[in-house]
C-alpha cells in the first residue's frame, strides 16, 4: 500500500515538474477540460440526449482500458446505462461500485449569468453548468482517479465498476431500479457502492448513509353539497380541513424537535402541503355562494429510515384521512423504505463496516476531513442499492462550495473539482485493495 502511494506520488511530482509548456500542449484534454466537455451535453429533463454521454464517456473509457458495456432495461432502447469495469486482481472478492446518473434537472437559462450548457469558466476558476455538482462532476473526477492510479501502475484486487445510470432526477425506475434488480447486476457481486453526495460551504467532506424515502399522499373528501349561508356538518371542505389541521400540527411537532436541535431536517417525517383543489368553477373564479361536494389535497412527505413507516401507514389511515370523516386517500410510496431482509434502508458508518472504516481512512489520508455523517434529506439512486442489501455512501468531494443542486448559477470551482480527483485516487485505491473482510 505504501508502495503504491509513493509511486503515485513520484509520478505527480515528475507530472507537475512537466511544466507549463506541457499545460499548454494539453489544454485541449485536460481533466477540467474533460470536465467542461462532458457538462456542455445537455442531458436536461425532459428529453436528456442519452447517446452524446455514452459516447463520449466510452470514448474516455477506451483511452483507458477498461472494459466497457452499455446495457439497456427499456424495450425501446432509448435509456443506456453504461458499465465500465477494471478488473481487479482477485475477481471474486466483492466488487467495489462507484456510480452517477447521466441526466440532470432542467434549467432557466435566462435567470444564469453563463449558459447553463456552455460550462463557462471565469477568471476565478468556477465553471458555470447544469450539472456541475449534480453530479457530472464525479463521473469524470472517477475516470480521472483512475487515469492517474494507472499512470501509476496501480492495480485494484477487487474488481472496479463505474456505472453511468439514465434518469435519475425523475426516480430511476427505469434507470438504477431495473438495473439493481437485473441479473448484470447480481453478476458484479458489489460489496460497497459510492453514489452522489452534496456540497458543503465549509470545509468537511459530507457523507451520507442513507435517504429519506419520499411518499406522495392525495387526499380526498366528499360531503353534501349546501348553500354557502348554510352551517352544517360533514361538508366536503370541513373534513378535509380537520384534515390539514392535524397534519399541520404533526409537521409542527416535527418541525419543534429540529428546532430544538434534537435532530436534523433529515432525521424527522417532514410532510407539506403542496396543492389544494376545491370549488365549484364559475366565470373566471368560483361560485362563492356554494359549498362543493368534493375537496382534494396534496401532501410531500419524507420518511427517514429511523421511522417504521408502518407506523405513518396508520396514522394516514386513522388520523389523518379516516374514512370516518367520509375521506378517502391514495399514497404513493416512491421507492422502498426497507431492504430485502426486512432492515431499514440505511448503511453503518462504525467499524461494523469495514468499507467504512476503510473509507474514513483514505479520507484522512487525502489530507480531508469527514463531517458527521447524515441521511440525505431528498432521495437519490442509492436507495435501490441499499434495498439490495449492499452498503451504499453518499459522497460528492466538495468543500467550501455553496449547495447549488438544482439551482440558477450551479457552479463547481477548477480546483475543488481537481482536489476531488486527489480524493478518488485515494479511495479507489484503498476500497479496491484492501482484503480483510468479515462477511
Ligand atoms: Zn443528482
Amino acid at each position: 500500500m505504501s508502495n503504491h502511494l509513493l509511486t503515485l506520488a513520484i509520478v505527480l511530482v515528475l507530472a507537475a515538474t512537466g511544466g507549463a509548456h506541457s499545460e499548454q500542449q494539453h489544454q485541449h484534454d485536460t481533466p477540467i477540460s474533460r470536465f467542461q466537455n462532458y457538462l456542455r451535453i445537455n442531458t436536461a429533463h425532459p428529453n436528456p440526449n442519452y447517446t452524446a454521454p455514452v459516447s463520449f464517456l466510452t470514448a474516455i473509457a477506451q483511452t483507458l482500458n477498461l472494459q466497457i458495456q452499455t446495457l439497456h432495461f427499456t424495450p425501446s432502447k432509448s435509456k443506456p446505462l453504461l458499465l465500465l469495469t477494471w478488473p481487479g486482481s482477485h475477481p471474486s472478492l466483492p466488487s467495489l461500485l462507484l456510480n452517477s446518473h447521466l441526466d440532470s434537472v432542467p434549467a432557466e437559462s435566462h435567470k444564469w449569468a453563463h449558459p447553463p450548457f456552455s460550462a463557462h469558466r471565469t477568471a476565478d476558476g468556477r465553471i458555470f453548468a447544469r450539472g456541475a455538482q449534480d453530479d457530472k462532476c464525479i463521473a469524470i473526477q472517477y475516470l480521472e482517479a483512475i487515469r492517474t492510479l494507472k499512470a501509476a501502475d496501480f492495480a485494484p484486487i477487487r474488481p472496479v465498476h463505474l456505472s453511468f445510470v439514465p434518469d435519475e432526477e425523475i426516480g430511476g425506475l427505469d434507470g438504477v431500479a431495473k438495473f439493481a434488480a437485473s441479473e448484470e447486476f447480481r453478476d458484479l457481486n458489489v460489496g460497497f457502492m459510492l453514489d452522489e453526495g452534496q456540497a458543503n460551504p465549509g470545509d468537511e467532506f459530507r457523507v451520507f448513509y442513507a435517504d429519506r424515502t419520499p411518499w406522495n399522499l392525495i387526499v380526498k373528501a366528499k360531503g353534501a353539497p349546501g348553500h354557502g349561508s348554510r352551517l352544517y356538518d360533514n361538508g366536503a371542505m370541513e373534513n378535509l380541513m380537520k384534515s390539514v389541521e392535524v397534519m399541520t400540527r404533526f409537521r409542527a411537532a416535527q418541525f419543534d424537535v429540529v428546532k430544538a436541535g434534537k435532530a436534523a431536517l433529515s432525521e424527522v417525517i417532514s410532510v407539506n402541503p403542496v396543492y389544494l383543489k376545491s370549488g365549484i368553477a364559475s366565470g373566471d373564479g368560483f361560485a362563492m355562494n356554494v359549498q362543493p361536494s368534493e375537496a382534494e389535497a396534496g401532501f410531500d412527505i419524507r420518511i427517514p429510515p429511523t421511522v417504521d413507516p408502518e407506523l405513518v401507514r396508520k396514522r394516514i389511515a386513522e388520523e389523518w384521512a379516516p374514512e370516518a370523516r367520509n375521506l378517502t386517500y391514495q399514497l404513493i410510496e416512491k421507492g422502498p423504505t426497507r431492504d430485502f431482509r426486512g432492515r431499514p434502508l440505511a448503511t453503518p458508518t462504525d467499524d461494523s463496516n469495514p468499507w467504512w472504516s476503510v473509507f474514513k481512512q483514505a479520507i484522512a489520508s487525502a489530507g480531508g476531513k469527514l463531517a458527521k455523517p447524515e441521511i440525505l434529506a431528498s432521495t437519490t439512486d442509492a436507495r435501490f442499492m441499499r434495498q439490495q442489501g449492499i452498503p451504499t455512501l453518499g459522497f460528492s468531494p466538495m468543500t467550501n462550495t455553496p449547495i447549488l443542486l438544482h439551482d440558477h448559477n450551479e457552479f463547481l470551482k477548477d480546483t475543488v473539482f481537481l482536489k476531488g480527483i486527489k480524493v478518488y485516487e485515494s479511495v479507489i485505491s484503498a476500497l479496491s485493495s484492501f482484503v480483510e473482510i468479515s462477511e
